[in-house]
C-alpha cells in the first residue's frame, strides 16, 4: 500500500488526506501535526466558556468547489439562529434539518459587516461611496479624493511597489487614509517596500471604480454582478462553535477512514534519496514515505531537508509576521450601533474593525458574538472581542505576558472611544508565530527555492506557509486537491499546485 506522509493537519493538510482517503484507492496515509488540535491557524481554541478563532475565519470562495467540500462536511443552516430570532433576520436558509438551535454541526449564514475606523469616525469596509461616507469625509476631502483619484487615472504610477498598486486603484488621499497606516502595521515595513503582488493577490479587481460600480448597481438595485470581488461579498457561513469545529469534524472523518493523524509531532527531519524522500523524521519517530504533502513553512522544511546553502540562504531569510491575538470579555462598549444593520442590545454589528489610528498599535479588533453567539458565554449580555496585533519577535508585543497584552488591548480599546469603563472580565491571549508569510525581503529570490523542492520527485508543497503564499483556507484546500487529484492519476506534474491563487482562472472562477 502506497505510504503517504502529510506534514500539518491544518486546513491543507486534512484536506489532502479526506481527498486521498475518500477516493477509494488504498492509501496509507499518515498526518504529522506539531500541535495538539487539528485546524492549524484555522483552528478555535476555548477558553473561559468561549471560544476564540486565531483571528475571525470566514468561510467563502469564489469557486463553487470549495462551497460545496464545505457544505459536503457541514449543512447550512435552515432555522435561524438564536440572534437571528431576536433581530428578525431574513437570511436564505437551506433546505434540511441544520437548526443551529438543535443541531451543533451547521454552518450559520452571517453578514458581513465590518468598518475602517478612521479619525474617530467609522467607515464603511468594504469603501463604500454612501451618503454617510461622503458626509463623514466633509466636502472637501470628498473632492479632494475624487480629484486624487481622477489624477492618478490619467498618469498611472509604475507597479513597482504595493503604494504604487493602490495609488493606482484608490488615488493618494484614500491610499492615505485607508491602506498606508494599516499596511505598515500589518507588514511592519512601509507599502512602498513592499511587492506589489501582495496587493495583485489580495486586492484583486477592486478599485475606486469597482466601488462606483458595487454602489450604482445597489443605488438601481440591480442584481449582483457575477465577478464582484472577493472583498465586497457581503455574506459568509461561519461554523456554530468557530471555524476549527469545521477541521475537527474533517479529522474525525480522516480518522474514521482510515487516516492516522498523529498530534505532538514537530517534523524535524525529511531523508532523501536519488532526488526522492524516502522517510520524514520527528526526532526519533521514523516514518517511511512514498509520498510526502508538505504544509510546513518552507523556511523549516528547507532546513529539514538539509537544502545546499544557496537555496538556505533565501529560505533562511524568508520574512513572516506574527500575529497576538487578546480575547477580553465585557460588560459594554462605549461605540454604539448607528447603522442600518439591528444588532443586540444596540452595540456594532460588525464582525471585524480595521483600526487606522497611529496613536494605538492595535490593527483589527474582532467581535466574536457578531461571527457566532454560540462562541460567547452569555451572548447577550456580554461582549467578545479579539484584539489584533500584528507583531514580530523582538517588537515588544510578542515578549509580552497575557496580563500585560490584555492591559495594553483594554487601554488601547479606551484610548480611541471603543471601549468605555466597562471592565474586563476575562481574557484570554494566543500567539501565532508565522501567521502572515511575507512578500518582501528574499522572497523575490523564492523562483530557485520552488525548482530546488520541485527536483524531488515525491515532494509536494501545499497551503499557506507550505507555499509561503498568502492563501486564505480555500486556496490552501485547493493546492491540496490538485496535489491528491495528481498523486491519485500519478502525475508528477506540480505546475497545477503551485497555480492556486497565481492563475487568473482560480480568481475568476465562479
Ligand atoms: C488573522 C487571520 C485571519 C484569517 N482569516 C481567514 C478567513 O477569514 N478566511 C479564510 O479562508 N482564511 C483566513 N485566513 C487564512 C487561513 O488561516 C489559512 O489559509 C489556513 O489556515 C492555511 O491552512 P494551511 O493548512 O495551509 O496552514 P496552517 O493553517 O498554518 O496549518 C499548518 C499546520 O502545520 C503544522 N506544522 C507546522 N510545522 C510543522 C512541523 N514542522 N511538523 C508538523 N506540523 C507542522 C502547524 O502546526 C499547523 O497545524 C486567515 C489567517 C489569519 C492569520
Amino acid at each position: 500500500m502506497k505510504k503517504i506522509v502529510i506534514i500539518g493537519a491544518g486546513p491543507a493538510g486534512l484536506t489532502a488526506a479526506y481527498e486521498l482517503l475518500s477516493c477509494g484507492k488504498d492509501y496509507d496515509v499518515t498526518l504529522l501535526e506539531a500541535g495538539s488540535i487539528p485546524g492549524g491557524i484555522s483552528a478555535t481554541v476555548q477558553c473561559g466558556g468561549c471560544r476564540m478563532d486565531l483571528g475571525g475565519h470566514r468561510l467563502f470562495s469564489k469557486d463553487e468547489r470549495i462551497m460545496n467540500w464545505w457544505k459536503s462536511i457541514m449543512p447550512v443552516q435552515s432555522k435561524p439562529a438564536c440572534d437571528d430570532k431576536l433581530l428578525c433576520r431574513k437570511k436564505p436558509y437551506a433546505c434540511g434539518s441544520a437548526d443551529p438551535e438543535k443541531s451543533d454541526s451547521v454552518l450559520l449564514i452571517r453578514d458581513r459587516v465590518s468598518h475602517i475606523y478612521y479619525k474617530n469616525k467609522f467607515y464603511n469596509y468594504p469603501v463604500e461611496l454612501s451618503a454617510k461616507m461622503l458626509h463623514d469625509l466633509s466636502l472637501p476631502l470628498t473632492a479632494k479624493v475624487l480629484a486624487s483619484y481622477v489624477r492618478c487615472r490619467i498618469s498611472k504610477l509604475p507597479e513597482t511597489n504595493l503604494e504604487n498598486f493602490y495609488i493606482n486603484r484608490f488615488g493618494r488621499e484614500l491610499y492615505k487614509m485607508f491602506f498606508e497606516g494599516y499596511t505598515q502595521k500589518l507588514w511592519g515595513k512601509h507599502p512602498r517596500d513592499i511587492s506589489a503582488q501582495w496587493g495583485a493577490q489580495r486586492v484583486k479587481g477592486l478599485s475606486l471604480t469597482a466601488v462606483m460600480k458595487d454602489t450604482l448597481h445597489k443605488l438601481l438595485g440591480s442584481k449582483k454582478s457575477s465577478n464582484t470581488e472577493t472583498s465586497l461579498i457581503e455574506q459568509f457561513w461561519y461554523p456554530k462553535f468557530g471555524s476549527g469545529q469545521l477541521w475537527q469534524t474533517v479529522a474525525d472523518k480522516v480518522t474514521a477512514i482510515g487516516g492516522h493523524i498523529l498530534y505532538d509531532r514537530k517534523v524535524t527531519g525529511i531523508q532523501t534519496n536519488g532526488g526522492r524522500i524516502v522517510s520524514v523524521s520527528c526526532g526519533s519517530e521514523i516514518f517511511p514515505a512514498d509520498e510526502c504533502i508538505s504544509s510546513m513553512p518552507i523556511k523549516e522544511l528547507a532546513r529539514a531537508i538539509g537544502a545546499p546553502e544557496n537555496i538556505r540562504t533565501i529560505t533562511d531569510a524568508l520574512p513572516y509576521r506574527d500575529l497576538v491575538i487578546v480575547g477580553l470579555l465585557v460588560k459594554d462598549l462605549r461605540l454604539k450601533n448607528t447603522g442600518k444593520k439591528p444588532s443586540i442590545r444596540n452595540t456594532v454589528p460588525d464582525c471585524w474593525i480595521y483600526v487606522q489610528d497611529k496613536r494605538v498599535k492595535l490593527g483589527r479588533m474582532q467581535v466574536f458574538n457578531n461571527w457566532s453567539p454560540y462562541i460567547v458565554k452569555d451572548p447577550f449580555e456580554t461582549l467578545w472581542l479579539g484584539a489584533e496585533y500584528f507583531c514580530s519577535s523582538g517588537d515588544g508585543i510578542a515578549e509580552m505576558t497575557d496580563k500585560q497584552l490584555a492591559g495594553l488591548a483594554a487601554k488601547e480599546l479606551r484610548r480611541i472611544g471603543i471601549l468605555g469603563s466597562s471592565p474586563v472580565l476575562y481574557y484570554h491571549a494566543e500567539r501565532v508565530p508565522k501567521a502572515y508569510p511575507a512578500y518582501f525581503g528574499s522572497y523575490s529570490r523564492f523562483g530557485s527555492v520552488r525548482r530546488y523542492l520541485d527536483s524531488f520527485d515525491n515532494l509536494w508543497c501545499i497551503g499557506r506557509n507550505g507555499q509561503h503564499r498568502y492563501n486564505n483556507m480555500d486556496h490552501s484546500m485547493m493546492t491540496a486537491i490538485e496535489t491528491a487529484g495528481a498523486i491519485k492519476s500519478q502525475s508528477r506534474d506540480k505546475t497545477p499546485v503551485w497555480s492556486v491563487n497565481t492563475d487568473k482562472a482560480y480568481h475568476e472562477k465562479k
